[in-house]
């Protein structure tokens, strides 16, 4: 634990209803950094950005963000207070435009930003702003999807496999497009399946296994023991 720390997330346990799903989990994601919570199928990325906003059934333990504790927070709250959360299913309106899709989120914080500087960072979007959610190609709709949680202005982004059913020359267009908002100075935590596209963009890995933190590898240590790192994703 550093004093840049943002995040510290300390013996988290979360359920769905009976059925518990994170067993104590161990991390913390410092100011500017982006990284990756990466493991197997059902091994609890997700549960733990959900948990981390307060849609799980319940949760015990410490999620400390800028010094304040999250649990007993309610998910409006906790993204008041600075927490953008962008799930795997990319949560766009189908039914919607691209520039209806951009406005609809609330502007939350000082930084939060015009349709016109969200189309300025995201090109594709401005040559599709009439085009309805559902009409986008699967790169648009995670841009859109991107671009909508920035309305809000948070500096702490939470990505949810934002690679997903993309072919690579997207894959890497997204990754650009993530690497530009580190650069930014925004921090980033992010849940990957696809090894190489984690390397591509992030500073340190946490290897989550059973609801657990089992391993942490800056992305050169990961890159040292891939075959290793292999092993604990399964592939
Ligand atoms: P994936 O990439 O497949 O989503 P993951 O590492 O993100 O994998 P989670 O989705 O967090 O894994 O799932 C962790 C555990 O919680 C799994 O055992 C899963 O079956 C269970 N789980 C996930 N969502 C629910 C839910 N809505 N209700 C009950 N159990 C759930």
């Amino acid at each position: 634990r550093t004093e840049k720390s943002l995040l510290t997330v300390s013996d988290l346990h979360a359920w769905y209803g009976e059925s518990k799903a994170l067993h104590g989990m161990h991390f913390d994601v410092n100011q500017g950094e982006l990284v990756s919570l990466i493991g197997r199928n059902g091994a609890g990325k997700t549960t733990t950005l959900r948990a981390i906003m307060g849609i799980v059934g319940k949760r015990k333990g410490s999620i400390r963000f800028q010094g304040t504790e999250l649990i007993g927070k309610r998910t409006f709250e906790i993204a008041r207070a600075g927490i953008a959360y962008c799930p795997e299913e990319r949560a766009i309106f189908a039914s919607l435009n691209v520039l209806e899709n951009l406005t609809l989120p609330p502007i939350l914080q000082p930084g939060g930003m015009s349709d016109e500087a969200l189309m300025d960072a995201f090109p594709n979007l401005r040559a599709r702003r009439r085009s309805g959610g559902a009409k986008l190609s699967g790169g648009e709709q995670q841009m859109l999807a991107i671009a909508r949680i920035l309305r809000t202005g948070s500096r702490f982004l939470l990505l949810d496999e934002p690679s997903e059913g993309l072919a690579p020359v997207i894959v890497k267009e997204i990754g650009m497009q993530i690497l530009r908002l580190k650069e930014q100075g925004f921090t980033i935590l992010l849940v990957e399946q696809n090894l190489q596209f984690a390397r591509l963009v992030a500073d340190r890995h946490v290897v989550v296994e059973n609801g657990q933190v089992v391993d942490t590898l800056s992305n050169e240590a990961l890159s040292a023991d891939i075959d290793r790192v292999k092993t604990y994703l399964g592939v």
